[in-house]
């Protein structure tokens, strides 16, 4: 293990302590910043938050970019969007950050867990079908689930670690089932799935700017879509639902404080500006990682999936098994290289544990054995 200490300090060059993923502010940070503070203008209305909703369309490929306050107040917006209401069900994969099922509760909905790929480590078409296929039926229009008497609104797969799902395919069975797809590409800016970026297959998409994403705001998120009417509806309910009046406050609906301040967004135009530096820089990362693993038997090297060009955004190995894990999370820790698990199951979360789930073999199998190493962009 000492081996990997030594070769991760080598890429990084230092010897003193490397973090997972550190952000990197090499642009025009501090110029639109400075620009943004003499204007005044840093909180709700500016020109850096239009700007950066244009950019970041164009950049994704959608019609549509509605910026918000962070990532789960975007997949928040999202699902209500898609008409998820209280009681509803909502399918998504137990292996994800906590933020999927956190937005999913706050509308009283409930999700349900369905396995994810090996492969991709993001939810699994084939067993999504299977999941359908055995407890659910179409009665109108809508999926009914047989088993708790509830209808699915909802799918929400994420593109774990900025590997892209299977998520054409997903789609394919959403649009069967008369499910509403929502994309959680919180971690997958600047992935692509047969050419097409993630997070715009679905009716909606949402990313994350947080400070450890593969660009940052300090705090942020983002809605896309391509549905003129979900956009200003996004807009508008993200916005307290103002009607727009020269002076007169009137609200039409009970909604929400969820836009992204001037400030973030000035800085995040700037490090929209960076993307495309960032993602090479990982993608030499990646190359030097996959040589360096090819050459150890007992480690493997997560490489991206078929028909798909990932971002990278944290670089994983996979352990023999959950003992040999805890080791090297253990003395990698303690030698200065910060490194971690992949997240708890969501179905083994309190709140969660009496969600319905299929039999999740797969994402026991990563929960066990995945490590995230050190992901950071190094400006080699
Ligand atoms: C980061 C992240 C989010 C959003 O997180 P915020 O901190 O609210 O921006 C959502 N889902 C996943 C999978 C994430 O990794």
């Amino acid at each position: 293990m000492q081996k990997v200490v030594d070769f991760i300090q080598k890429l990084y060059s230092t010897t003193e302590f490397i973090p997972l993923h550190e952000p990197k502010f090499i642009g025009n940070e501090k110029k639109y910043l400075n620009d943004c503070i003499d204007s005044t203008f840093v909180s709700s209305v500016g020109k850096y938050v239009d700007r950066f909703e244009q950019e970041f369309a164009e950049y994704v490929g959608s019609k549509y970019a509605i910026a918000t306050v962070n990532g789960t107040s975007a997949l928040h917006i999202s699902l209500l969007l898609a008409d998820v209401k209280a009681e509803d069900e909502v399918l998504t994969q137990p292996l994800t950050f906590i933020a999927t099922c956190n937005a999913i509760s706050y509308i009283g909905a409930r999700p349900v867990f369905v396995d994810v790929d090996l492969d991709t480590m993001g939810l699994s078409p084939k067993f999504l079908e299977a999941f359908l296929e055995k407890n659910c039926e179409i009665v109108n229009e809508v999926c009914r689930n047989k088993t708790t008497n509830k209808t699915i609104k909802a799918c929400v797969p994420m593109h774990t670690f900025g590997h892209p799902c299977k998520i054409d395919t997903i789609k394919e069975i959403c649009d069967r089932w008369h499910i509403t797809l929502v994309e959680d590409a919180a971690e997958s800016l600047g992935s692509y799935y047969k050419g097409k970026h993630t997070g715009t297959f679905g009716k909606l998409g949402t990313f994350s700017f947080n400070g450890n994403k593969i660009i940052t705001s300090g705090g942020g998120g983002v809605i896309v879509t391509d549905d003129e009417i979900l956009a200003k509806r996004a807009k508008h309910l993200t916005t307290t639902a103002k009607i727009p009046h020269p002076y007169e406050y009137i609200h039409d609906t009970i909604a929400y404080n969820y836009r992204m301040p001037n400030l973030n967004a000035a800085l995040l135009v700037a490090q929209l500006e960076q993307l495309e530096r960032f993602l090479t820089d990982k993608r030499a990362l990646t190359k030097e990682y996959v040589q360096f693993f090819e050459k150890m038997d007992d480690i493997n090297f997560v490489q991206e999936p078929k028909n798909a060009q990932s971002n990278y955004w944290l670089q994983a190995v996979l352990l023999k098994n959950k003992s040999a894990r805890d080791k090297f999370l253990e003395y990698t820790n303690n030698h200065g290289v910060m490194t971690r698990p992949a997240w708890k199951l969501m179905n083994e979360l309190e709140m969660f544990k009496d969600s319905q789930h299929d039999d999740l073999t797969n994402a026991k199998y990563l929960e066990e054995r995945v490590v995230n190493i050190s992901s950071g962009v190094r400006l080699t």
